[in-house]
């Protein structure tokens, strides 16, 4: 992940989460106050319905009364006479738009029953429908001044539900007759309506519905027995002091909240009504808000995200400034600068960096000066060798040659020949010595030739094996060679590898103290690439070699130790040499293209841990490859 990833993703996510989080609460809060103002309007519609239906009870109460008071309306109730009745109640009725009208006798008979038919006229009804007899009229009838009631019933004659209110007709102090007006309670609703704005439903006292505003609720429609309130609901409305919210519910795809109480007048429970109210408008304003909200969040999440890239577009400049300059430096380019000014900590940074691979530079520039001296030097001492070995080559081969004639005149005195021999001696030493170094000198300039045939190493190996039979035997060494006779043919110089296995047999016997065993064991093997090879390993129980000195030791006049605590002889114990026997080897086996190193746990003259000479050769002399000396 990139940093300015890292850096605006952290932003990223918890200006969503906090955006979520105050969404949720914000649109929460919103609807419940929005629930909240539901149920005041409820309440509000609730008290407005009680009041405004007492207030048009008092309208209807003054109706009935203006009937009771009309002159001539005892008279016409006592003679028993309709027509007179009728002629006394119809103006009053007609001009009030009263839907029914009757008036009964003391014995509770309709005298005159006038009811407003479909086409709007209002029509007398002949012969009793016994509504006089009702029970709630019976205390009118006996009261002893005026006194008025009201019920809600089912009217016979159109099976209708009305809201009757009745008076008693007074003579004196005594009742003559009740008056009764009766009005459709399907025509009291959409006033009640008007003046709640809410919707109205009224129930009768069993908690039937009989009466609605909702046009679905029409009085025909199977629904109303769905909305009839049950006995617990029934009791807990009438137990209830203020309105009972009911449960929300949902008609014709819109959901409605409802709160019901009991319709009193008077002494007179009515039954119960119930305002409502659509909650779609509750539901609308948390939408609208929360999509308001939403807009605003995402706004501000972009907002973030812009500012979070504003914040980390100069950090991370730097940073990359600073990537690409450590890049070309590490890839050798140590002229890059980062030139990074900034007062901050990568400012800091990236000032380090800069001195650092400044300091680099100046320290790089300073090892190549030295080097290049260190090169010449090389050179000069390369070639003092070339010129030392070949000045020293010619005058040895005469003193050789000469020592060897003196040695065979002088055969009869034995004194003077062993002095002879010992100038022979000497002079071979010598000899070897000045071949080690011009074969160094060779290999240092790259002119050593390999003449490659068909070579049996375990020749080669006997052959080097004879050259020391005699310093094997005189140090009491032990040598054993193993399955390198098994080993098949190698494309190689016989006689450079004879040097190279000369030198590591010399070494083994050199570095080994008298009684030791040295083993040369070679076998067949698979390099990485799969390609068949020969190793040869030198192994010996001499005083081993520190690790330290495991590459060292290949490089021409290396030598561990003290040069004095040498012995003179080439295979005494420790014995001197020029130290150039391991760089001769290396040169000859990289010729061949194989590799030569070495395994020892360490230097211990008492505990002589010994060491291991590996040599591994292909089957085909390669050319020539400079090869690591490690071990694979
Ligand atoms: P030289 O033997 O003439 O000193 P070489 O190049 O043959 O030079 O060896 C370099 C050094 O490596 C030796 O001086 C010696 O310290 C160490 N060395 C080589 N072979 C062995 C061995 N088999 N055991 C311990 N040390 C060895």
């Amino acid at each position: 992940m990139s940093i300015r990833l890292k850096v605006i993703l952290p932003y990223f996510l918890l200006t969503i989460v906090v955006a979520t989080i105050g969404l949720y609460v914000i649109t929460n809060l919103i609807a419940t106050r929005q629930e909240e103002r539901l149920k005041n309007q409820l309440l509000d519609a609730g008290r407005v319905v009680s009041r405004e239906f007492s207030r048009q009870e008092k309208n209807r109460l003054t109706q009935a009364r203006q009937i009771a008071y009309t002159e001539g309306l005892i008279q016409a109730l006592r003679a028993g006479d309709r027509l007179a009745l009728e002629r006394v109640v119809r103006p009053v009725a007609e001009s009030a738009r009263l839907e029914e009208v009757f008036v009964i006798d003391l014995q509770g008979r309709e005298q005159l029953h006038l009811l407003r038919n479909a086409e709007g006229a209002l029509e007398s009804i002949e012969g009793e429908i016994g509504m006089g007899k009702a029970a709630w009229l019976a205390p009118l009838l006996l009261a002893t001044g005026e006194v008025s009631d009201r019920i809600w019933g089912k009217n016979p004659l159109d099976g209708r539900y009305y809201h009757y209110s009745a008076v008693t007709v007074v003579e004196g102090r005594q009742a003559a007759g009740v008056v009764v007006i009766g009005t459709a309670l399907e025509t009291l609703l959409p006033d009640l309506k008007n003046f709640a704005i809410a919707d109205v439903v009224l129930y009768d006292g069993e908690g039937r519905l009989i009466a609605s505003t909702l046009s679905v609720y029409g009085a025909d429609l199977p629904a109303q027995d769905a909305f009839a309130l049950n006995p617990r609901t029934l009791r807990e409305i009438h137990e209830s002091p203020d309105l009972v919210f009911g449960e929300n519910f949902t008609l014709a795809g819109r959901k409605y909240s409802i709160a019901r109480d009991v319709l009193q007048v008077g002494q007179r429970n009515l039954g119960v009504f119930g305002v409502i109210l659509p909650l779609d408008f509750v539901i609308s304003i948390a939408q609208d808000s929360r999509n308001n909200y939403l807009f605003l969040f995402g706004i501000i999440a972009l907002g973030v995200v812009g500012m979070g890239y504003l914040v980390s577009r100069p950090l991370i400049v730097s940073l990359q400034k600073l990537l690409q300059a450590s890049l070309a430096v590490a890839g050798g380019d140590l002229d890059q600068r980062t030139n990074i000014r900034t007062d901050d900590e990568i400012g800091e940074l990236a000032r380090t960096f800069d001195e650092m691979t400044a300091r680099l530079q100046a320290r790089t520039e300073e090892l190549q000066k030295t080097y290049a001296v260190l090169e010449q030097m090389d050179r000069a001492k390369a070639s003092f060798i070339e010129v030392a070995a070949h000045e020293l080559r010619t005058p040895l081969t005469l003193v050789k040659g000469y020592t060897q004639m003196l040695a065979m005149k002088l055969k009869e005195e034995p004194e003077v020949s062993a002095l002879a021999h010992g100038i022979l001696e000497g002079a071979e030493r010598m000899q070897e010595i000045v071949s080690s170094m011009l074969d160094v000198s060779r290999i240092d300039s790259n002119i050593l030739k390999i003449l490659p045939e068909d070579v049996n190493l375990g020749v080669v190996i006997g052959r080097a094996h004879t050259t020391f039979e005699q310093a094997l035997q005189e140090r009491n060494l032990t040598l054993t060679v193993q399955g390198v006779d098994s080993l098949p043919l190698i494309q190689a110089d016989p006689d450079q590898l004879y040097k190279v296995f000369y030198h590591l047999l010399m070494n083994a016997i050199k570095y080994t103290p008298d009684g030791g065993r040295i083993t040369i064991y070679g076998h067949l093997r698979e390099n990485p690439q799969g390609e068949e090879e020969v190793e040869i390993v030198f192994s010996d129980t001499g005083i081993g070699i520190d690790p330290q000195h495991h590459s060292l030791i290949f490089e021409k006049f290396y030598q561990t130790g003290e040069v004095y605590m040498h012995s003179s002889g080439k295979t005494k114990f420790k014995g001197g040499g020029p130290g150039l026997g391991l760089a001769i080897a290396r040169g000859i086996v990289q010729a061949h293209g194989g590799r030569i190193w070495v395994e020892s746990p360490g230097h211990d003259e008492a505990r002589c841990p010994g060491s291991q000479f590996f040599v591994r050769l292909p089957l085909k002399a390669k050319s020539h490859e400079r090869d690591s000396l490690s071990a694979p």
